[in-house]
């Protein structure tokens, strides 16, 4: 994620104000993998126990997740992040009562269990989030779980989600009888999915199932504009279901669709946020936060300094002043047409899913906005062969003709073949 605190000039806040992003990079150096230990025994600790703070540094609020009982810290380590070789960065978060941690299906659970195997004492205060593939069988969940637990060297996760899920109907029978088994024997506490496609469909179904626990969803102060995605929140708040927001910060696909040049609507949102007095990355989060269904954030944060400034703004009781929220709503209506708001159904059905047309625009945000065009490659070329060479051969203009947010997607994915399909570098 990009939640990094810079320094801005006035035409960078000209932008800032426009496009609202910030690139970074993701660090990754130091150690190698190692194994974890084995399993714990012993009846699961109860999930979300209060942390004990290590330090005297200020610690993030805590929330409760959903009516589960338990409570997490409102700003969450996430994102691409890779554990392993960003330990000191771990220990960060902890003293910082950053306790809610995402493991992610490319780096696994090891950086995390590496972890508690030389801060034994931290586990029991960790609320650990753990993942599956969408459409897996119960055999996959059963091998994701069984590879999760042995890389963190626990016994249970206290959140098992599936990842990705952009239709609720692989939310079957079946895998609701692998989820009471696994409830049953404590190795999951908490069960749901995440989604960033169809993500107001996907919430509402969440809603009608008394065996969803929690649903990590896209959501930001561009998609808070849309009373569908409103409703679904709180559908999911009524029953009881933990939220959790990623892509908080609501960067563009297409960056060019900004008021970053001099325009009278540029000037407006400049003085807007200056009125506000805050970085626009914090009041980004807070305007989150200032939902009181949202349980947490879950941020990717690369470096100290960001981790710092997002926990600063976590733990700050201000609210968010009424000008950067007009500020917030202007950018997000000017800048629509840069930013894809996930609403698949309504633009692959156009092209009979033959290109997975909200994937592509996402892929094109990690490498222009996120700043990590080698994430945006790798995810692109693993796509099969005929979904890539389908990209330039299909007519997207009944598909730009409902597009809510005016994208303009021929041009976009003609620029995601030609800036995502070459070899990924080594890192
Ligand atoms: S391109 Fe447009 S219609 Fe398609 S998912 Fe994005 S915002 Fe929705």
């Amino acid at each position: 994620m990009t939640d990094k605190q810079i320094e801005y000039s006035r035409r960078d806040l000209l932008k800032l104000a426009g496009a609202l992003g910030i690139g970074s990079a993701i660090s990754a150096s130091g150690c190698g993998a190692a194994p974890g230990p084995p399993p714990a025994s012993g009846p699961p600790p109860a999930s979300g126990s209060p942390p004990e703070p290590s330090n005297t540094r200020a610690q993030v609020p805590r929330r409760p997740f959903g009516s589960t009982g338990d409570d997490v810290s409102i700003l969450a380590l996430g994102g691409y992040f890779d554990a392993l070789n960003n330990l000191a960065l771990v220990d960060s978060a902890v003293s910082l009562g950053i306790t809610y941690w995402e493991t992610t299906l490319r780096f696994g659970g090891q950086g995390y269990g590496r972890y508690f195997r030389d801060h034994p004492d931290t586990r029991p205060r960790i609320f650990l989030q753990g993942k599956t593939r969408a459409g897996g069988t119960r055999d996959d969940m059963e091998r994701d779980l069984t590879t999760l637990l042995n890389d963190i060297g626990s016994n249970y996760v206290d959140f098992f989600t599936i990842q990705g899920v952009d239709d609720p109907a692989v939310l079957t029978a079946d895998v609701r009888s692998w989820v009471d088994e696994a409830k049953a024997a404590g190795r999951i506490h908490y069960f749901g999915f995440s989604t960033h496609n169809n993500m107001a469909g996907c919430l509402q179904a969440a809603a009608g199932l008394d065996w969803i626990d929690g649903v990590v969803t896209s959501y930001n102060y561009r998609l808070m504009q849309d009373s569908a995605m409103e409703d679904a929140i709180a559908a999911c708040a009524d029953r009881g279901i933990a939220l959790t927001a990623i892509k908080s910060q609501g960067l563009p696909t297409n960056p060019e669709a900004t008021i970053g040049e001099p325009s009278d609507a540029a000037e407006a949102s400049l003085a807007q946020f200056q009125a506000s007095g805050l970085p626009p990355h914090q009041v980004r989060l807070k305007a989150i936060w200032a939902k009181p269904h949202i349980a947490s954030i879950c941020s990717f944060m690369p470096d100290e300094a960001t981790m710092l400034a997002n926990s600063q703004a976590a733990a700050d009781p201000s609210g968010m002043t009424g000008s950067a929220l007009d500020a917030l709503r202007g950018s997000a209506r000017q800048t629509a047409s840069g930013y894809c708001t996930g609403c698949s159904e309504i633009c692959e059905s156009t092209v009979a899913g033959a290109v997975p047309i909200a994937s592509l625009m996402r892929f094109l945000m990690y490498s222009r906005s996120y700043g990590d065009p080698r994430r945006a490659q790798e995810e692109f070329n693993a796509l099969p062969t005929s979904v890539r060479s389908a990209i330039p051969k299909q007519d997207y203009s009944l598909a730009e003709r409902r597009c809510p947010q005016c994208m303009p997607i021929r041009r976009l994915m003609k620029a995601a073949v030609r800036e995502l399909s070459v070899s990924c570098s080594p890192a």
